[in-house]
């Protein structure tokens, strides 16, 4: 096992992996930008070494600076986390390259996936069945030809999309070119690869995605679903598992699909495959995120695995000390992304200092956060301030918890989404379980 690990994040998950480091007797080091000097998890970590200026190009992005920094404190692994360098090839190559662990998958199944044109063709090989689409399209023209067999409305995709960005909706042939040209832009400058591909708009659908563990040594589990269709803008709001509309038949023919998936590009340490699922309950390959998801609590708190754990386990070769058929569910999660962003003005980003906190207790409520009193959440980084996490167990008891628990919850000094959380969970359709990721743009939230 290793002694040391370095931690290429910040924030909330910096935090939590920092714990699961200190369990396991493995000593840390935390790196942060000159506007994270203040944050917890340097604070928590027993090292800690600046890496650069606020911006994450200069800092978090700054794979020379925290090579440097893993070699100067002799860490033996390094954890990306979620977002930053996640899900960036050439990191994990350069990891290996300086004989540091990457705690995730090895760099080809990171490029592999990561391009979710050819992640996609790879499971329909695999029989996997993917959304109905188009592969790469180079231009416009071939844009229009490729609208017309798929049909309308049709979204374009960026291959290297994520976060939510990189998708454009398509309601008509009029709008293939100039979308086609906003989402080759948006990607461009996003991902700084501009290249684009096609896919029926399916709706109304749930977004189904399934965890799963893959040792060094071959062995392959899947960890159930979560349901993740409460969305704004094609990004997470409130994710749940077990899915209130997934029969045990789905989830058996899913939960096999991704074990193949996952086999049949030999993947290896953490990974969600995301998957549509319509009314009928036909389900189809989305993308396969190559990392610790943000939602990965929910999965934990109802099998009792510790994945950041299990990702470094993995990292160091040891096995998966239970196997497929010692996953067995019989509680509810729910998680509510708390974000410093204010509902009743179109959810503009919210930053300042944090005059009062009160964080919510009792018995399975979680609270992931890297906040703390008198804190002063910057404007450079990502918008969430916490998640919020309970366990009961039914799907009716989890949901009175979360509202007690929200209740309790006091962040003062930002604007923030417990409110709005708090209203989605009084919802028909969330109480009933049907809501479909169209749901907050139907009840009018600018999406
Ligand atoms: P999850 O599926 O784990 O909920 P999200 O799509 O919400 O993941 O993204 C997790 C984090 O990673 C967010 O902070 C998001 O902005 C960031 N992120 C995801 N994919 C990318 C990407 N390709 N490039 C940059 N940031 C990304
Ligand atoms: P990202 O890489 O940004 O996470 P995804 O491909 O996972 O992008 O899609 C993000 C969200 O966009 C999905 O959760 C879903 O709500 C919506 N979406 C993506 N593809 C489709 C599709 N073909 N039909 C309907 N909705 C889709
Ligand atoms: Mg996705």
């Amino acid at each position: 096992m290793f002694s040391k690990l370095l931690i290429a994040n910040r924030g909330e998950i910096a935090v939590r992996i920092i714990r699961a480091c200190k369990e396991m007797g493995i000593s840390t080091v935390a790196v942060y930008s000159e506007a994270d000097r203040d944050a917890l998890h340097v604070s928590l970590a027993d090292e800690s070494v600046c890496i650069g200026p606020a911006r994450v190009q200069d800092s978090y992005l700054n794979m020379a600076a925290i090579l440097s920094a893993a070699a100067a404190t002799g860490a033996q692994a390094i954890h990306p986390g979620y977002g930053l360098l996640s899900e960036n090839a050439r990191f994990a190559e350069l990891c290996k390259e300086c004989r540091i662990a990457f705690i995730g998958p090895d760099s080809r199944l990171i490029s592999l996936l990561g391009d979710k044109e050819r992640a996609r063709d790879t499971m329909q090989k695999a029989g996997v069945p993917v959304v109905p689409g188009a592969g790469l399209v180079p231009d416009g023209e071939t844009a229009q030809k490729e609208a017309e067999a798929i049909g309308f409305p049709l979204l374009i995709k960026a291959r290297a999309g994520g976060g939510g960005r990189g998708i454009r909706l398509v309601r008509s042939m009029e709008e293939v070119l100039p979308a086609f040209s906003a989402a080759y832009a948006e990607a461009q400058s996003a991902f700084g690869d501009g290249a684009c591909y096609m896919e029926k708009f399916l709706s109304p659908v749930k977004h189904i995605e399934m965890q799963i563990l893959c040792d060094q040594h071959g062995n392959v589990v899947c960890l159930g679903e979560r349901e993740c269709s409460m969305q704004r803008k094609n990004q997470k709001l409130l994710e749940e598992s077990p899915s209130p509309a997934v029969s045990p038949q789905l989830r058996e023919k899913m939960m096999e699909a991704s074990v193949r998936a996952a086999k049949a590009v030999g993947y290896q340490n953490a990974g969600t495959i995301e998957y549509l699922v319509d009314r009928e309950g036909n389900f189809y390959f989305m993308e396969m995120n190559t990392r610790l998801q943000v939602e990965h609590p929910v999965t934990e708190m109802v099998t009792d695995i510790d994945l950041v754990k299990w990702q470094i386990r993995i990292a160091a070769g040891l096995p998966l000390d239970f196997s497929q058929k010692d996953i067995s569910i019989s509680s509810h999660a729910i998680e509510c992304r708390i974000n410093a962003e204010d509902p009743e003005h179109n959810f503009t980003p919210s930053c300042g200092k944090i005059s009062l906190l009160h964080i919510p207790g009792g018995p399975w409520v979680r609270f992931d956060t890297a906040l703390y009193q008198e804190y002063s959440v910057p404007p450079f980084y990502d918008s969430m301030l916490g998640k919020l996490i309970v366990r009961a167990k039914t799907r009716e008891e989890a949901i009175r918890k979360m509202q007690a628990a929200l209740c309790e919850l006091v962040i003062e000094g930002v604007h923030h989404t417990a409110e709005l959380q708090m209203d989605l969970l009084s919802e028909e359709a969330f109480l009933q379980g049907t809501y479909t990721t169209d749901f907050l743009s139907k009840r009018g939230v600018s999406c």
